[in-house]
């Protein structure tokens, strides 16, 4: 069924408009010619028409006009000891956002069982169940593939301003199209080495994907897709600081079987409107609602991002706060503690109080991970890539 856009760009385009487009392109187009289209572009990946073998070429000829390599290029790439590849890309207008690939690493080093306990699999808010599952079924087809998740933007900058969060820095320049959205992960796939398979997307890069809900929304159904890239909803998460009609919207449209992760960072209210601005608008106890109304199927989680930022939100206090908050909920709690950003004078807790506080969730019954942190060496953490040498707009308190 199309989808509902007044200006559709290409690489947005589902096989029912593709074979509208192409019949105002190319007058020997044929219906089918739409969803031929769309399977070079998001199965394949194959952006340059001429390669589009199956296509007249009347029509290779006319979609040559599009420009599709255009859409977005590689403008730096970094690739981390780790194998974490983090990708600085450029749309037409010159403007960049940041897309990093993570392949997935199980234990700590040298094979030895991770020293922070569970690992929360780098950016993934994919269950660490759903994740044995997955070795398992490879195993039994007797093809281990490395498994990457994808973390993508949203918007370039972004308008929460979060105070821990460098991709708030610079505020909100604007948003992404779903075409640009797509991209990264259509440029990403290039990007993945022999023995790997993009598994899981995670919209957890620069911006609030769910402030610019339009075009998440058109990229969410292009991405799982069947004829596309096909990825699962449910190893599709959309993260999210907590904008709270926004999230029953997700719910309704994709029937709860898109991936939810909330950036909580905070069990009081006081406190989360001292890190996150938008908790002003919406408080916690409405935020709660909103996590519980959301139609979750069954076995599935929600994922909550905790940042341990020293000093403001990590005693085991707040641990036990935030465990009443989430009483009852359907969650899995993914403890980060916070990259130190260039110019920022607050920093994570010692590796002691990040397992004291994990402590606290353990013994309440809740699967709490620490993030490992990912690609370190290439400044992979969120937004630094973009906003190296940019200043911060905001301070917190110093660590204690
Ligand atoms: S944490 Fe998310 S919502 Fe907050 S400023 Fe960063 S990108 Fe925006």
């Amino acid at each position: 069924m199309p989808l509902k856009n007044k200006e559709v760009q290409p690489l947005a385009r589902t096989p029912e408009e593709w074979a509208v487009a192409a019949r105002a392109l190319f007058s020997g187009a044929r219906a089918f010619h739409g969803k031929q289209i769309f399977k070079w572009i998001h199965a394949r990946g194959v952006l340059d028409p001429q390669q589009m073998s199956d296509l007249p070429k009347g029509l290779r000829d006319a979609l040559e006009a599009l420009e599709l390599p255009k859409t977005m290029t590689i403008a730096t790439e970094r690739r981390a000891q780790d194998a974490t590849r983090k990708l600085l890309v450029q749309m037409k207008d010159g403007a960049t956002v940041e897309t990093v690939l993570i392949p997935s690493v199980t234990g700590g080093p040298n094979g030895l069982p991770s020293p922070v306990g569970e690992d929360a699999d780098a950016a993934a808010a994919v269950d660490e169940e759903e994740l044995d599952q997955d070795r398992d079924r490879d195993l039994d087809l007797g093809q281990e593939k490395k498994r990457v998740t994808q973390c993508i933007s949203t918007q370039v900058g972004c308008a929460m301003g979060c105070v821990f969060c460098a991709s708030g820095v610079a505020g909100l320049k604007r948003q992404m199209t779903a075409e640009e959205i797509v991209a990264q992960v259509l440029i990403g796939k290039t990007r993945l080495e022999p023995g790997e398979d993009l598994r899981n997307v995670v919209l957890m890069g620069m911006g609030e994907p769910l402030h610019n809900y339009e075009e998440t929304s058109r990229a969410l159904r292009l991405l799982t897709h069947p004829d596309g890239v096909a990825l699962s909803n449910r190893r599709v998460t959309v993260s999210t600081s907590g904008l709270i009609p926004e999230i029953a919207r997700l719910g309704k449209d994709f029937q709860g079987q898109i991936g939810l992760a909330i950036s909580l960072h905070a069990a009081d209210d006081a406190t989360r409107s001292s890190l996150m601005p938008i908790n002003k608008k919406y408080p916690l106890a409405k935020l709660i609602d909103a996590l519980r109304a959301y139609p979750l199927p069954k076995r599935r989680r929600i994922t909550i991002e905790y940042t341990l930022v020293a000093g403001n939100n990590d005693t085991p206090s707040e641990a036990k706060k935030l465990v009443r908050l989430l009483r009852d909920l359907p969650v899995k709690v993914n403890l980060i503690p916070v990259n130190p950003i260039e110019a920022r004078d607050y920093g994570p807790p010692s590796m002691e109080g990040v397992l004291a506080f994990q402590k606290v969730l353990c013994d309440a019954g809740y699967s709490c991970f620490i993030r490992r942190r990912r690609g370190d060496d290439v400044s992979a953490a969120c937004g630094q890539l973009v906003l190296l040498g940019a200043k911060p707009k905001v301070r917190v308190r110093p660590s204690a």
